[in-house]
């Protein structure tokens, strides 16, 4: 199949390159001249495991192009994937104008029927102004399927490759089948698509993020149910975990969620709702529990140095917004930092992949390391942010003679507390006596 892919971030990348993995010849448009130039020359601008092989070897094989040009995508395909940004705009809701402004101008280059797909997450309603944005500027008929996308950044070709499932918001059974051709590859051992209206596909992607969320707020607010008590959350967790309807997955406490997509998704969920007048109840519990979630971590921290925060360095472990993506957006490890350098303390941070961005965001206020290990020399204690597999087995000696005062905070609870302890270091984590 000929398939466009309009906007190559993180979900639109990965799709491109699996549907060109998959046999189809894609088109990729970014309005990004920098970044396609990149791409062209087989440059991948995100960290993504999996992710350069394939584009490199689909490049290879002429299955994959690249280009600035929209009209030109449009011409080529017959499918179009939207996956552009939906940002949050100021009052929570999704901003969906480059959504719209693509669909837009994709009606004023159609020749001939198109297939516009969006696998932005946008809120409901959004078919119908899409639908009423092209037929203003195109009296050819074309189809709209709401295809949310559900991949998680750090695993994101084998979730594209290997999905739980693929919702498909559209009521034409011609489209129903076209996409099912398109899921094919994906779909070997069964069938794993599931059909819908467009509204309920909307909402989907949206119950799914606030669920997911739902649990990691349950389980941090649990967490400090078990510092109040002295209780340890990861007693409770296996505990609980254990039971088969509720499940191990998402029930880590840590220093809450983050990323580009949990935390805006959430308040475009609450600001949906509450439009309408139907109360986003839990939803803005969430919210509210992941942001003292942050600061209580952050405030442990700042409480324990008090007036002497002016004169610390923290070594911080891990920027990303978890492991596995150089993903810095709305990262809690990120959020702690802003606060300790609203403080006055200095920091030294290391990360295997998201130093760049971080620096960027952080407008170059923190130092960065190459090695873990350097982060620590002259530092008051180390603050562990983002569960990265290399942090899980240190050498404690190491970081007990580096740093000024063996002291770890960790908002991951990476380590055993009773390990820690016997190599003479403080610790203090997430809901752990
Ligand atoms: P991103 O910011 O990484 O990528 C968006 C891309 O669109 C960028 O490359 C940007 O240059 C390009 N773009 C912006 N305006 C454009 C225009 N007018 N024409 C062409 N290209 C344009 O975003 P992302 O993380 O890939 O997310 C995209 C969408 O997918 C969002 O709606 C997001 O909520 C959703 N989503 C993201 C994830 C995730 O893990 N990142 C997962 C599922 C769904």
């Amino acid at each position: 199949m000929k398939v466009t892919v309009v906007g190559v971030g993180y979900v639109g990348l990965v799709a491109a390159g699996c549907l060109a993995e998959g046999g189809n010849h894609v088109t990729c448009v970014d309005n990004d001249i920098e970044k396609i130039q990149r791409l062209k020359n087989g440059v991948i601008p995100i960290y993504e495991p999996g992710l350069e092989e394939i584009i490199k070897s689909n490049l290879k094989a002429h299955r994959l192009s690249f280009t600035t040009d929209l009209k030109e995508g449009v011409d080529k395909s017959l499918v179009i994937i939207l996956a552009v940004g939906t940002p949050s705009a100021p009052d929570g809701s999704a901003d969906i104008s480059t959504v719209l402004e693509v669909a837009a101008k994709i009606a004023v280059f159609m020749t001939e029927y198109r297939i516009i797909v969006t696998k932005s997450t946008v809120p409901v309603g959004t078919y119908e102004k899409v639908t009423s944005v092209m037929n203003q500027k195109t009296e050819i008929p074309f189809d709209y399927v709401g295809n949310p996308e559900f991949l998680k950044e750090g695993a994101a070709v084998e979730d594209f490759t290997k999905p739980d499932r693929v919702i498909i918001g559209t009521t034409n059974p011609a489209v129903m089948e076209l996409m099912k051709q398109l899921y094919a590859p994906f779909m070997r051992k069964s069938s794993r698509i599931i059909f819908m209206d467009p509204a309920s596909a909307e909402i989907t992607k949206y119950a799914a993020n606030a669920m997911l969320a739902t649990r990691i707020s349950f389980m941090n607010e649990m967490s400090a149910l078990c510092d109040t008590f002295g209780a340890n959350v990861e007693l409770v967790r296996a505990g609980i975990g254990s039971d088969a309807r509720i499940g191990n997955a998402f029930i880590f406490p840590g220093l809450g969620y983050g990323g580009s997509c949990f935390p805006k998704d959430v308040r475009a969920l609450i600001f949906m709702g509450e439009q309408q007048q139907c109360p986003m109840t839990i939803a803005r519990a969430v919210q509210q529990a992941n942001f003292t979630q942050q600061e209580r971590f952050a405030g442990r921290i700042l409480n324990f140095f008090g007036d002497k925060a002016g004169q610390t360095t923290l070594a911080v472990w891990g920027l990303a917004f978890k492991a596995r993506t150089d993903d810095v957006r709305e990262s809690p490890a990120i959020h702690c930092v802003e606060k300790f350098l609203a403080a006055g303390m200095k920091i030294k941070a290391y990360d295997p992949e998201a130093m760049p961005a971080a620096r960027a965001l952080l407008q170059n206020q923190i130092e960065t390391v190459e090695d873990s290990y350097d982060a620590l020399a002259g530092a008051d204690a180390l603050v562990i942010c983002t569960d990265w597999q290399e942090f899980r087995t240190p050498d404690f000696d190491l970081i007990a003679e580096k740093l000024n005062q063996p002291v770890i905070f960790d908002g991951r609870n990476l380590y055993d507390p009773n390990y820690v302890k016997k190599q003479g270091i403080e610790y203090y984590s997430i809901g752990r006596p």
